[in-house]
């Protein structure tokens, strides 16, 4: 208890993972406790998650800033929408096109009445832009994890995840019951070790890697995950999410760096994040496509995605061919960011992409540097226990092209005095 007789942050924290973790009688104790926990950190402004946007997402963002309630122009670096598609007037226009032309949903799964001549384009060219022979489209990213894992693995089979992997894919492992095992992060000698004990003649193993990995911006060793696969009679699946539009010299993904397109078994791309709309693909083998039509139950059984996000999606794929300019763009803006905090004496990791970690490595002092970066005016992510260590508990930071270069320089200014005046640096 604390001095005003109140439970203690620690001690209700402490009582929550109980009822978190363990069967009780009442179910809803568990929903009883956090109710409690979440009101008492609102009421000192530090619950971070939730903040209501009042425009698109662009590097300026309008936002209803949490404590004060009021309208604010904040400097964006949360967004997914890494090259600002989401809001760029062509994407729009295409959705608004196809609004008016075939409604605001789709009305059906995709095998009933849900597949528009737009949804069976979109597939062709996301096939296309991964050079596979076929492309599905998911409602969502998670959706095509857990729906694709599941469709492949069984009860006996092996699936070998990097330790960071996205929480969709450990879902998707899950459902499918098949054994998992997980190798410490893009760390080439255990997953040789982890598949010398675990492959064999009668079960399949699936390897299972995130590109970018979404916590910590770096890249996953592709090229040797695929070697080690090979050697071992594996198959191998590829969560691009954030890599789509950003990695590799055209934006194809990881794949495209390390020079093995189209050696992948499974490729699963968003159109959630660098396309800016809502939806996933993946793309492999026509056999593998055909298959996971019937037998992935997050394609069957869900309603396929609104007319008006596949033509989005269509025309922001047609920018990202065409524009590379505004990758260029957003990657100097990472680099500036990224060499701007080392230089400050920030730890942001091995970062590869779009997402720079700044390691903070106390989630008080990360709940209060959030806060008054709110309060300057900064929007970026809050990451803490159980997403990452608490020792690694971070702001998590994504650019976008079109950040303005004085912007940029008053969140390094800010995060300077904010990381001396908290001890995270000297
Ligand atoms: N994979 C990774 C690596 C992700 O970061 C995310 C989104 N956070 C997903 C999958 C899920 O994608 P979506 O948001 O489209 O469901």
């Amino acid at each position: 208890m604390s001095e005003s007789g109140q439970p203690s942050a620690n001690t209700m924290s402490q009582a929550w993972m109980q009822s978190y973790e363990q069967p009780g009688p009442d179910l809803f104790s568990k929903v009883h406790v956090f109710a409690s926990l979440a009101a008492q950190e609102r009421k000192t402004g530090l619950l971070c998650f939730h903040q209501q946007l009042l425009s698109a997402h662009a590097p300026q963002t309008l936002m209803l800033e949490g404590s004060t309630l009021q309208q604010r122009k904040m400097i964006m670096l949360g967004s997914n929408s890494y090259l600002g598609l989401t809001a760029d007037p062509r994407v729009i226009e295409a959705s608004v096109a196809a609004a008016r032309k075939y409604g605001y949903g789709a009305g059906s799964v995709p095998l009933y009445a849900g597949t528009t001549d737009l949804h069976v384009e979109l597939e062709r060219r996301l096939a296309q832009w991964y050079r596979c022979e076929a492309a599905i489209i998911f409602p969502t990213g998670y959706a095509a994890n857990t729906g694709t894992i599941s469709a492949l693995l069984r009860p006996g089979d092996v699936a070998v995840n990097d330790l960071f992997d996205h929480a969709s894919i450990y879902d998707g492992c899950r459902l499918s019951g098949a054994t998992t095992h997980s190798f410490a992060h893009r760390n080439m000698r255990h997953l040789k070790r982890i598949l010398s004990t675990v492959a064999g003649k009668d079960h399949g193993t699936l390897v299972i890697t995130d590109g970018v990995f979404s916590m910590e911006g770096d890249v996953a060793p592709l090229d040797e995950i695929l070697n080690l696969a090979r050697e071992y009679g594996a198959r191998v699946m590829l969560d691009d999410a954030h890599a789509l539009g950003i990695i590799g010299p055209n934006g194809r993904g990881t794949a495209e760096l390390y020079g093995v397109e189209g050696q992948v078994d499974v490729t699963m791309g968003t159109l959630s994040k660098c396309l800016g709309g809502i939806g996933a693909c993946v793309a492999g083998s026509s056999e593998l496509v055909e298959y996971l039509r019937f037998y992935a139950r997050s394609y069957f059984f869900s309603a396929s995605i609104p007319p008006p996000a596949v033509a989005g999606a269509l025309a922001a794929l047609d920018i990202l061919q065409n524009e590379p300019h505004l990758r260029q763009d957003l990657w100097q803006s990472v680099r500036y960011m990224a060499e701007g905090l080392k230089a400050i004496g920030f730890d942001i990791g091995q970062t590869q992409s779009a997402i720079i970690p700044v390691i903070i490595g106390d989630e008080d002092k990360l709940k209060a540097i959030l806060l008054e970066l709110l309060e300057a005016g900064i929007f970026m992510n809050y990451v803490a226990f159980p997403a990452v260590p608490k020792q690694r508990c971070r702001l998590r930071m994504s650019m976008m092209s079109g950040h303005k270069r004085q912007d940029l320089d008053y969140v390094l200014e800010t995060l300077g005095r904010l990381g001396r005046k908290h001890g995270i640096l000297q």
